[in-house]
């Protein structure tokens, strides 16, 4: 519209002059496309971007430029094809559970996961005839007769490391049972993160980018992460459940990422450090890091791990009375969920993510009233042992 000395200031309060860049001229950082339209320059490119024949933008909810940029970013750091953004980690496995899963088919799910991965297929899927097998950690003898036998589960959903006690999976095991019976093979690569298991034949990585990826507690987001062929049945599915990730948090997210490999290498750097420290003292036992030497999965973390990650578990010695004693005493860490952030975090576990589960079964998976998780920012290592120990103090009285 060049002449606009005509419009009325109503037609100006709403088609305001554009500024455009002269060519060639490109903001260092990318802009965030707060827009939830897109107009196409004619009918022809219209019909094309309805045809899947452009790549062009139409509507948000379908696709995002800055959110497109995350995409590609994340697929491409962790080694796949394609990626589709969500508004959360749990509305990216959501998706997969939609777009793979029907009435009749059985999905297996490790006892050591996620609560909210748990209750979403034994909770939700369930109620549209969807079987939930839940195996534990241990159970891979079960696993590979189930896979064997008349109905092989369509799906499988795992972690390595597993939250909250950081097991880690034999994934060439669990891949190999799985392909032969023609079952996905769905991560949740969200502990471990972009940089990890690029190299093992999983179908899907699914992360939560509330964690790592943003860093900075200011923005929720989740991806789902594969070859083509497998985003382009997805496509459909999440653009149809309306989970998508909002171009404000996919740019913060893109943000967050620039200081990804910095951050995840600094408190992995001050975990492994704590974890050692922990061994020592008499207020902590069963002190879970997958890169101390004493962890039962150590080994199978040399072999499929680079880093140690930034969570650690363990249990307080002190009676079931004091336990609260330990988090109300905390001063730099923040006592609430969540991890990958630059602040240090601690949750007591049961509570948090085995509340659902049979007391045997969450003392089996290693989860007691005394065992609490944290989560390692990058704040200075003296103050947060520090905090750790003069809590510890308060609680046990040593
Ligand atoms: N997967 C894992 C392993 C998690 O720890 C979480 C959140 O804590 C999620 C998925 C869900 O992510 P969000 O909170 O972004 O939905």
């Amino acid at each position: 519209m060049n002449d606009r000395s005509s419009l009325s200031p109503s037609t100006q309060f709403v088609h305001h002059k554009r500024v455009n860049l002269p060519k060639g001229n490109l903001p260092l950082v990318s802009p965030i496309y707060q827009s939830v339209k897109f107009t196409p320059a004619n009918m022809s490119q219209l019909r094309a971007i309805m045809g899947g024949r452009d790549i062009g933008y139409l509507y948000s909810r379908i696709s995002n430029p800055t959110v497109r940029e995350l995409e590609t970013l994340l697929a491409e750091l962790q080694g796949r094809e394609d990626a589709i953004a969500a508004a959360s980690g749990i509305a990216a496995l959501t998706a997969v559970a939609m777009t793979f899963l029907t009435t009749g088919d059985r999905v297996v799910v490790f006892t050591e996961s996620y609560k909210p991965t748990r209750f979403l297929l034994s909770g939700i899927l369930s109620r549209f005839g969807v079987e939930t097998i839940r195996l534990s950690r241990d159970d891979y003898d079960k696993f590979e007769a189930i896979c064997q036998g008349a109905k092989p589960p369509k799906v499988v959903f795992l972690e390595s490391p597993t939250n909250p006690t950081l097991r880690i999976h034999d994934l060439p095991r669990i891949i190999k049972t799985a392909k032969a019976a023609h079952c996905l093979t769905v991560l949740d690569n969200t502990f471990a993160g972009f940089l990890e298991h690029q190299a093992f034949d999983i179908d899907l990585f699914v992360h939560s980018l509330t964690k790592q990826a943003s860093g900075h507690s200011d923005a929720m987001g989740g991806i789902i992460i594969g070859k083509r062929t497998l985003i382009d049945k997805l496509f459909p599915v999440a653009m149809t459940l309306g989970g998508c990730l909002d171009p404000n948090s996919a740019w913060l997210i893109l943000r967050g990422m620039k200081t990804y490999g910095l951050r995840t290498a600094e408190s992995s750097r001050l975990a492994i450090e704590i974890a050692t420290w922990l061994t020592t003292q008499t207020w902590a036992k069963n002190i879970r890091y997958p890169a101390l030497k004493t962890h039962p999965d150590h080994e199978l973390w040399k072999k499929q791990n680079r880093s140690g990650g930034s969570v650690i578990t363990f249990d307080l010695t002190c009676a079931d009375k004091d336990v609260d004693k330990f988090f109300d005493n905390l001063r730099l860490f923040s006592v609430t969920p969540s991890l990958g952030c630059v602040e240090s975090l601690a949750v007591p576990c049961l509570m948090l993510y085995a509340d659902d589960l049979p007391p045997e079964e969450a003392l089996a998976a290693g989860i007691s009233l005394q065992t609490v998780r944290l989560a390692i920012g990058i704040e200075g290592l003296d103050d947060l042992k520090a905090d750790l120990l003069q809590a510890a103090a308060k609680t046990t009285g040593q």
